[in-house]
């Protein structure tokens, strides 16, 4: 059982269902009551830097100070080598303005055409803060490592995970049960650190 309000709430400073739904299944087993910001009318942040965690803090903050909660931010996106990276911290938005999943994976799978190094991870960076001013925030970071494929599979997931192979299962994001994604997945290692780091910090 971890302590971090009066009221037991913490927000979660995401509008994304996928990541909703996975951050929700990590956390409700340590009695922590999380509610989306967007049901408590807290309207999306800006995310114009150019590293993870300073979207996640800007993230956090926000909500934090929005609704006077503590607050958890996930800030992730899949980076890809041999494209320098991208689409790393524009994964949200890779097609553009109005980007879909599907309208991502495919610009992703053409700007992938004649690339034969196909590896890729994704990134996840948490954060959490007590209080939108909190000096002392809590950070915690996971990478899961695979392959872009040259087709989708699987229709579970979201974002990018019907193209991402998990080498060591065979399967992609988007084959594998919500447990086992989060068992080995960027978020999931994110997760599990922020919660230790959050008990140790309680003593
Ligand atoms: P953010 O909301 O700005 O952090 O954007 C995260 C984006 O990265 C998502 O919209 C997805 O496109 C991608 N992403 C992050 N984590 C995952 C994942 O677990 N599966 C698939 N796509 C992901």
């Amino acid at each position: 059982m971890i302590e971090l309000s009066a009221s037991g709430k913490m927000v979660i400073a995401s509008g994304n269902p996928g990541k909703l739904r996975e951050i929700a299944r990590l956390l409700t087993p340590f009695g922590l009551e999380v509610v989306a910001q967007s049901e408590l009318g807290v309207s999306p942040a800006e995310e114009p830097h150019p590293t993870f965690v300073e979207n996640a803090l800007a993230k956090a903050r926000h909500a934090s100070a929005a609704t006077g909660l503590p607050a958890l931010a996930d800030d992730s996106g899949i980076c890809v080598p041999a494209l320098g990276g991208a689409p790393g911290v524009h994964s949200a938005r890779y097609a553009g303005a109005a980007a879909t999943d599907e309208l991502n994976n495919e610009r992703l799978l053409k700007a992938m055409t004649s690339v034969t190094d196909r590896r890729a991870h994704y990134y996840c960076v948490i954060v959490l803060l007590r209080q939108h001013d909190d000096p002392q925030p809590v950070i915690a970071e996971g990478e899961w490592h695979g392959e872009i494929l040259r087709a989708p599979r699987g229709t579970g997931g979201f974002g990018y995970d019907p193209l991402f192979l998990d080498r060591g299962s065979g399967l992609t994001g988007a084959e594998l049960a919500p447990s086992r994604k989060n068992r080995i997945s960027h978020r999931g290692k994110a997760m599990r650190k922020l919660l230790r780091a959050m008990t140790l910090s309680q003593g």
